[in-house]
């Protein structure tokens, strides 16, 4: 089997998510591997321009990319202390359509989300985005998680 070289971690922000964040940053360490952090802004497509005049809207756009950028920084300082092979990313799409892009393009050998997120819903098993990564990618998926 090949080495894991590239682990791709999908993070929106949830305890979830952070969770699955350590198991990523731990297997990136234990492998020697790089590690890129990935947050997608959940683009709504449709919306473009359409409820709000097309320059406001861009305005808005820029805002929710600084802050994501924000947040990115932050998190990353405050969850890779020792760790120096990382690389985040900032991407705006569909959450399950870029995770999957993104590892693709970055050659990831793994990618790791936890099996909920933000929108809770701990009744189901997996949340929407983590089944349609799990389904849909070639590249193998490790899901975490969170323990109640
Ligand atoms: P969900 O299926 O939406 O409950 O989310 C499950 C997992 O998918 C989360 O714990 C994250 O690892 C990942 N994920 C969900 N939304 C995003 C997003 N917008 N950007 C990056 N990763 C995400």
């Amino acid at each position: 089997m090949n080495r894991i070289k590239t682990v791709l971690a999908a993070i929106d922000f949830s305890d979830s998510s952070d969770n699955a964040f350590q198991m990523a940053l731990s297997m990136a360490k234990s492998f020697s591997a790089q590690l890129l952090v990935l947050h997608v802004i959940n683009e709504p497509v449709d919306l473009r321009g359409f409820y709000v005049p097309h320059i406001s809207f861009e305005k808005l756009e820029e805002e929710i990319e600084e802050g994501a950028q924000k947040m990115m920084e932050s998190f990353c300082r405050q969850n890779i202390h020792d760790f120096e092979n990382f690389e985040s990313l900032i991407v705006a799409g569909l959450p399950y359509e870029q995770i999957i892009a993104q590892a693709e393009e970055k050659a990831a050998d793994l990618i790791v989300i936890g099996t909920h997120g933000r929108t809770g819903l701990d009744h189901v098993l997996f949340g929407s985005t983590a089944e349609k990564v799990v389904r849909k990618s070639k590249i193998p998926v490790l899901t975490v998680q969170l323990e109640e």
